[in-house]
C-alpha cells in the first residue's frame, strides 16, 4: 500500500479509468502529472443550477448569461465568403436563439446531439438580425445533473483533444469525485498549522479541496476559495522572508562604521537645500542597514522628483568615508550621464574621484578607468549595464546602487553582488515606478522598503488636461505663452512598436508642423529619438538643459529620470497609445521647478474604454500609488514590469487587484512568524517547514535575488 503522502504524488494513471493514453493526453494538454495536480486544477467557474435566465430576457450587453433549453437543429452552412460555419437553433419556453461556430472541426458534429437538452453559457450578440450566441460553452443537462454536484457543477478548462479522448466535463468531474472519495483526510495532510486554521477560521485542506470542486452552497465555495487563496499567498510570503533570513546569514558585507569627513562636509557645506522629512527618515533607515555586517538589500521607492538622487549620494559618501568604493547603475546612457553630471556638480570641489562608464567608452580611456577602479583611486563610478561586465573590477566595492531597477533583469542586478571576492556590497535599488502594495509585497517581499512620500517644498501639483485635435490651436497658443514666460516644453510621441519608421515619420511630421508655429531662428527645437547616436542625443539634450532650445520633441527616450526644472509643459501626443505608468513617468518630467506645470494629453476622438479610463485617471490624480493601483486594475499584474520573470505570480486563485485583505493578513502573519522563529525551528512551525521543503522540491527554479 502506498504510504499516505505518496498517494497525492502518484502519477495520474493511478486513477481508475486513466490508462497510459489518457494519462499522456492529460500531461500534455493540462500539465497535470500527479493525483495532487489533478486536485489542484480548479474549476474556472460553476454552473449554478438554481438560476437560469430565459431567452426573451437576455440582451446584447456584454454580460455572460446561462440558459437552459433544447438544441433543436444543427447544420453546416456555407457563408457569403464561401467559408463554412456551423449553426444551431436553441429553444427555451420563452423563445429561440441561434448558436454559431465559425471555426469548428468534425468534433462539433460528433459531440453535439440535436434534440437534447443543454445548458449553454456565453455572451449574446446580434448576428444577421437575430439573437445569437457565438461559440457557446455547452453542457448536456443530463451530464450536469448528476448527483455528483447537486447545486454547483464545476466547469474545467478544456481542449478539443481532451474532449476527443473522452475527457469532457462529465468525465473530469467523475475523476475528481473519485479521487476525493478515495482519499481519507490522512491522505491529504494539512499544509497550514492547526493554530492558524483556528485563529483565522479557515477550513481544512481536505474540505477546501472538496468544496472547491463540489460546493453544496455559496458558503462552502467561499470558504474553500478563501483558504486556498490565503495558503497561496502565505507560502509565497513565508518563503520570501525565510529566504531573506538565510541570505542575510550567508552574505557578509563591510559595515560603514563611521560617519566621516566627506559626509559631514557635504552635509554642512555643499548641500543647497534642507532635506525633506521623508529623505531624512530614509537616510536613517539606510544608515542603520549599512552599519551592520549583514548585507543591506533595500528598495527605495519615491515618485518622480521626490529627490532620490541626493539620498543615493549621501549613502555613497558614507561608504567612501569608510574606505570603500561605490557604483551607481542606470538603465540608459542619458540617465547615467545626467546622474554623473549632477553628482559632479553637487560635489563641487570636494576631493572625490567620480568616473563614468558606458559601453561606448572604449580604448585607452576605458583602460584607464578600469585601472583606477581596480587600484581604488576611483571612489564613485556611474554608468550603464557596462558596469556589470566581468572586466570591471573594484578594489573594494562597498555599495551598489541601481536606479530604475525594474529596467534591469534579475540576473543583471544580481551580478553586482559578486563584484568582491570575500564580501557582498550593500545594495540599494531605486524606483520611481510606484508599485501597488499588493504587488510590491510579492515582487519585493524579500527586500526592505523605504518610501519617500513627500515632495521637496514649493512644488505645485501638475495640472493635467485632456485635449482633442480640435483644441490644437489653443494648445499652440498656450505654448507660446509659456515660452514667453521663459519656460520650456516637451512634446512626446509614442513608440509604435510595429514600425520604427512610422515612429520617426510621426515625430518628423510633428516637428515640421511645429516649425510653422515656432519658426527659426526665434524659436529653437531639440529633437531626440532612440535611433540617434548617443553623442547626438546628448548634444540635443544638452541644448535643452542649458535653455538654448525652447521645445524638446522626443520619443519616450526621455521617459526615465531626465531632469530639467525649467520645463513646465509636457505634451503627450496620441496619449491613448501609452500605458498608465508610462504616462505618469512622462508627466514627472515637469513639475520639477517652482513654477506651475502642465501635462496635456492629446488624443484621438476614438478611444477604447480602457484608454479613456487611463486618461481619466491621469487627469484625476497625480499620486503615483493611485495610478499604480488603477493600472493594476486595468491591466492585471501579468503585464506589469518585472512580474513575468519570477514564478511568483503563478497564483491559481488569488487576484492581486482584489484580494488585498487576504494578502495583508498572510503577509503580517508570515512576518511575525519569521520574526519570532527565523529558521522555523519551533515545533508549532513544523508543518510550515515541511511544506516549504515540499514546495522547494516541486519548483526548483523558484529563486529570488532582487
Ligand atoms: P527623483 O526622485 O525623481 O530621482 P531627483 O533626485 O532627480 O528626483 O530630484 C528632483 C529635483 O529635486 C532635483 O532637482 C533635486 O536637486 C531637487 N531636490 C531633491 N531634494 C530636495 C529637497 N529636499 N529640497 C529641494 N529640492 C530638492
Ligand atoms: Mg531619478
Amino acid at each position: 500500500m502506498a504510504n499516505q503522502r505518496n498517494i497525492l504524488e502518484l502519477p495520474v494513471e493511478y486513477i481508475k479509468g486513466i490508462g497510459p493514453a489518457k494519462g499522456e493526453t492529460i500531461r500534455k494538454e493540462l500539465n497535470i502529472h500527479t493525483v495532487e495536480d489533478f486536485l489542484y486544477s480548479f474549476p474556472f467557474r460553476y454552473i449554478d443550477r438554481t438560476t437560469y435566465q430565459v431567452i426573451s430576457d437576455v440582451r446584447e450587453d456584454g454580460d455572460l448569461v446561462q440558459l437552459k433549453g433544447r438544441l433543436i437543429n444543427f447544420e453546416k452552412i456555407k457563408g457569403k465568403n464561401n467559408r463554412y460555419r456551423h449553426q444551431g437553433k436553441f429553444m427555451d419556453a420563452s423563445g429561440s436563439l441561434d448558436l454559431v461556430w465559425f471555426q469548428s472541426g468534425i468534433w462539433l458534429e460528433k459531440i453535439l446531439q440535436p434534440g437534447e437538452e443543454y445548458i449553454i453559457f456565453g455572451k449574446i450578440s446580434i448576428f444577421s438580425g437575430k439573437k445569437s450566441m457565438i461559440h457557446p460553452e455547452m453542457e448536456l443537462v443530463k451530464d450536469a445533473n448528476t448527483n455528483l454536484a447537486p447545486t454547483f457543477s464545476p466547469v474545467y478548462s478544456s481542449t478539443e483533444k481532451l474532449n476527443a479522448k473522452g475527457l469532457d466535463q462529465k468525465a473530469r468531474r467523475k475523476i475528481i469525485r473519485q479521487i476525493l472519495d478515495t482519499l481519507t483526510s490522512d491522505d491529504i495532510p494539512e499544509t497550514l498549522p492547526d493554530y492558524m486554521l483556528a485563529k483565522l477560521n479557515l477550513c481544512s485542506r481536505r474540505e477546501a479541496l472538496l468544496w472547491i470542486h463540489f460546493p453544496e452552497n455559496e458558503t462552502q465555495k467561499n470558504a474553500a476559495t478563501n483558504r486556498i487563496k490565503y495558503e497561496e499567498f502565505f507560502y509565497v510570503q513565508i518563503r520570501l522572508l525565510h529566504g531573506k533570513i538565510q541570505r542575510k546569514q550567508k552574505f557578509i558585507s563591510i559595515p560603514f562604521s563611521t560617519i566621516g569627513t566627506n559626509f559631514n562636509t557635504f552635509y554642512k557645506e555643499k548641500m543647497k537645500f534642507e532635506l525633506t522629512g521623508a529623505q531624512k527618515r530614509v537616510i536613517k533607515e539606510i544608515r542603520a542597514d549599512v552599519s551592520k555586517t549583514t548585507q543591506m538589500n533595500r528598495l527605495l521607492q519615491g515618485d518622480v522628483g521626490s529627490g532620490k538622487t541626493i539620498v543615493a549620494l549621501l549613502s555613497m559618501l558614507m561608504a567612501i568615508d569608510n574606505g570603500l568604493q561605490c557604483c551607481m547603475m542606470a538603465p540608459t546612457e542619458i540617465l547615467a550621464q545626467q546622474h554623473y553630471d549632477s553628482i559632479l556638480s553637487t560635489l563641487d570641489d570636494m576631493d572625490i574621484n567620480v568616473a563614468f562608464l558606458t559601453g561606448s567608452i572604449k580604448g585607452k580611456k576605458r583602460e584607464k578607468i578600469l585601472q583606477d577602479l581596480a587600484d581604488g583611486s576611483i571612489h564613485i563610478i556611474i554608468g550603464t549595464h557596462a558596469l556589470i561586465e566581468e572586466t570591471v573590477i573594484f578594489k573594494k566595492l562597498g555599495l551598489a546602487i541601481v536606479d530604475e531597477q525594474h529596467r534591469f533583469g534579475v540576473a543583471q542586478r544580481a551580478s553586482l553582488w559578486y563584484k568582491n571576492d570575500s564580501f557582498a556590497p550593500h545594495i540599494l535599488v531605486m524606483t520611481a515606478t510606484p508599485i501597488p502594495r499588493t504587488l510590491a509585497m510579492t515582487l519585493y517581499g524579500d527586500l526592505d522598503v523605504s518610501v519617500i512620500d513627500e515632495l521637496p517644498p514649493g512644488r505645485k501639483d501638475i495640472q493635467t488636461l485632456h485635449k482633442y485635435e480640435s483644441a490644437r490651436p489653443q494648445v499652440i497658443e498656450f505654448m507660446h505663452k509659456e515660452i514667453a514666460k521663459g519656460r520650456q516644453i516637451y512634446i512626446v510621441y509614442p513608440l509604435i512598436e510595429e514600425s520604427e519608421k512610422l515612429d520617426l515619420q510621426n515625430l518628423q511630421e510633428g516637428y515640421e508642423r511645429l516649425l510653422q508655429y515656432f519658426p527659426l531662428p526665434e524659436y529653437q527645437i531639440s529633437v531626440v529619438h532612440g535611433r540617434m547616436k548617443a553623442k547626438d542625443k546628448d548634444w540635443e539634450m544638452q541644448r535643452f538643459v542649458n535653455k538654448t532650445t525652447h521645445i524638446m520633441v522626443a520619443t519616450t527616450v526621455i521617459e526615465v529620470g531626465v531632469n530639467v526644472p525649467n520645463a513646465s509643459v509636457m505634451i503627450i501626443e496620441n496619449a491613448e497609445r501609452f500605458g498608465l505608468s508610462q504616462l505618469h513617468q512622462l508627466r514627472g518630467r515637469v513639475g520639477r521647478g517652482a513654477e506651475q506645470s502642465y501635462c496635456i494629453l492629446m488624443s484621438d476622438y476614438k478611444l477604447t474604454k480602457e484608454s479613456r479610463e487611463r486618461i481619466a485617471t491621469m487627469v484625476r490624480t497625480n499620486n503615483g500609488f493611485d495610478i499604480a493601483e488603477a493600472d493594476l486594475k486595468l491591466r492585471g499584474p501579468g503585464d506589469i514590469q518585472g512580474t513575468q520573470q519570477s514564478g511568483l505570480m503563478d497564483f491559481k486563485l488569488l487576484e492581486l487587484s482584489k484580494d488585498r485583505p487576504i494578502m495583508d493578513t498572510a503577509r503580517n502573519i508570515a512576518l511575525r512568524i519569521i520574526e519570532n522563529d527565523p529558521n522555523l525551528e519551533r515545533d508549532i512551525h513544523i508543518t510550515i517547514r515541511q511544506q516549504i521543503q515540499r514546495l522547494r522540491r516541486k519548483n526548483k527554479d523558484w529563486a529570488r535575488f532582487s
